[in-house]
């Protein structure tokens, strides 16, 4: 059965403080006239897992802000099974133009994925209304739109994966989602790159963004960043240092209380020493693998380097969506087992706790803010949340030069692009360069922030939300 995730309020006076008076006003103007449009109906949103995932990272904020603005928008998370996850990621796969595991995509996976759905949309057409909008989020959800059009809601589908490129790969995804899209009025991407022929008349492009305000984003000092590490077990601890303490969403302070998983040789980084990070889900894409290799690689060419590497992603069973999460994980610390001694002590893989998703933001938090160089070496990646995290931090980045992460990066002014992302020796060059060079890493880290500030903040999302609104009613 799917289930409704609650989504309190937040008011959009936030913003009148990070935007000038005509973005303000602007946005008060945008809001009216959504409050009015949609008055008396729902903005449901449709994803396949609460936590873990850039979705689930910004539909909770991104809706709190859109009802505070008045629009009743909800979240639903739909539930499935393991054979169903199984094909959906096989899908996500194929979106980026990646094999997976190979499994097929035929007719009889279509059953099994209709099947799911079919029980998800019973009860979802007892929530949703005629004149109702629902946007659907990702391959997962894409075979609701026949039944929750046909009982007279406005159906978007929003695609945050793609591929620069389309393959053959890219090509039987589409084929195997045609039948649910079909019943979308408007599609949406996050770059023109990845909209498919058949979507070409109804495609709008939104990327996606991230909350300044939220526990993930807020100011951490020094202190409490180190004292927060080193309680995970990311850092080694200072004696006298203070409370690992964090404010929650709600105002009120809190202290990081549960320890990370991780797998590591010696010690824990000396809080001096300047780290390489990339947080992501374990997924080959993501390539974890290749990180670790560059920077063997690095270490390799300057043995004498003082800087160790942190691979960090959620405790793998908290995923519900990601079933690959275990063994893309058993393969990196199966390839970290393989390197030479030295190499394995300036490595650390760690599984932050997901129990409670605030404490998992704050940790978050604090590694981005501490890391030297954050990287987001992805082999595909729609749009990378994570980078755009760490760039509003004004961390020093470097990214391969793949999908949204080209938009994101604008290579030499706001952080570096490695242009093969197969390319270890590039990717190990740009990483020395900017360790080598603290104070060029730092003006591209101001940058970074710019950057973030103009183009992927709430402000602008929500301004394209109320776009798609209008669209959909025209
Ligand atoms: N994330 C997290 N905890 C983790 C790993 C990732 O909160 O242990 C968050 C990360 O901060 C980001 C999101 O998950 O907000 C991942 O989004 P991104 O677009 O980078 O990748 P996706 O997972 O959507 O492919």
């Amino acid at each position: 059965k799917p289930f409704e995730v609650h989504i309190q309020a937040e008011p959009l006076t936030r913003f009148e403080g990070e935007l000038d008076a005509a973005g303000w006003s602007a946005l008060q103007a945008q809001a009216a006239r959504t409050r009015a449009s949609m008055a008396g109906r729902t903005f449901w949103n449709v994803s396949s897992t609460a936590r873990g995932g850039g979705v689930a990272e910004m539909l909770p904020w991104l809706l709190a802000y859109a009802r505070g603005a008045g629009v009743d928008a909800r979240w639903v998370v739909l539930t499935g099974t393991p054979e169903f996850f199984h094909i959906t990621k096989r899908l996500h796969h194929a979106l980026h133009g990646s094999r997976g595991d190979g499994s097929p995509l035929g007719k009889a996976e279509h059953d099994r994925y209709d099947e799911v759905l079919r029980d998800n949309v019973e009860e979802l057409l007892v929530m949703v209304r005629p004149g109702d909008v629902v946007l659907l989020h990702d391959p997962q959800t894409v075979g609701l739109a026949p039944a929750l059009a046909r009982a007279g809601a406005r159906v978007a589908w929003r695609c945050h994966v793609g591929r620069d490129t389309p393959n053959d790969e890219v090509a039987r995804a589409w084929e195997f989602l045609a039948p649910g899209l079909a019943a979308a009025r408007l599609t949406v991407f996050s770059r023109a790159a990845y909209v498919p022929p058949q979507c070409a008349d109804r495609a709008v492009i939104i990327q996606p963004s991230i909350d300044i305000f939220a526990v993930k984003n807020q100011p951490l000092a020094p202190g409490a960043v180190r004292a927060i590490l080193a309680y995970t077990g990311l850092l080694r601890g200072e004696p006298d240092a203070p409370e690992p303490a964090f404010t929650r969403a709600d105002g009120v302070p809190a202290r990081v209380s549960r320890g990370a998983d991780i797998v590591r040789l010696g010690a824990a980084p000396a809080p001096d020493t300047p780290l390489l990070v990339q947080v992501s889900r374990w997924d080959p894409l993501k390539d974890p693998a290749g990180v670790l290799e560059g920077f063997a690689l690095l270490l390799r060419q300057s043995p004498d380097l003082r800087a160790e590497l942190v691979l960090a992603g959620p405790a793998v069973t908290s995923v519900a969506d990601d079933p690959e999460a275990a063994t893309t994980l058993q393969d990196v610390i199966a390839l970290w087992q393989q390197q030479p001694h030295f190499v394995r002590q300036h490595v650390h893989l760690a599984c932050l706790p997901m129990g409670d998703l605030e404490e998992n933001a704050a940790i978050v938090n604090a590694l981005q803010r501490h890391a030297a160089v954050v990287t987001q070496k992805s082999l595909q990646e729609g749009f990378g949340l994570t980078l755009t995290e760490a760039m509003w931090k004004t961390r020093p980045v470097v990214a391969s030069a793949v999908g949204g992460l080209q938009d994101q990066v604008v290579h030499g002014v706001n952080g570096l692009l490695v242009r093969d992302p197969g390319d270890r020796a590039e990717f190990a060059g740009a990483v020395r360069s900017l360790l080598a060079d603290p104070q060029r890493a730092a003006r591209l880290g101001l940058q970074a922030r710019e950057h973030v500030r103009a183009h992927f903040t709430a402000a602008r999302h929500l301004t394209d939300f109320a776009r798609l609104l209008e669209q959909l009613d025209a």
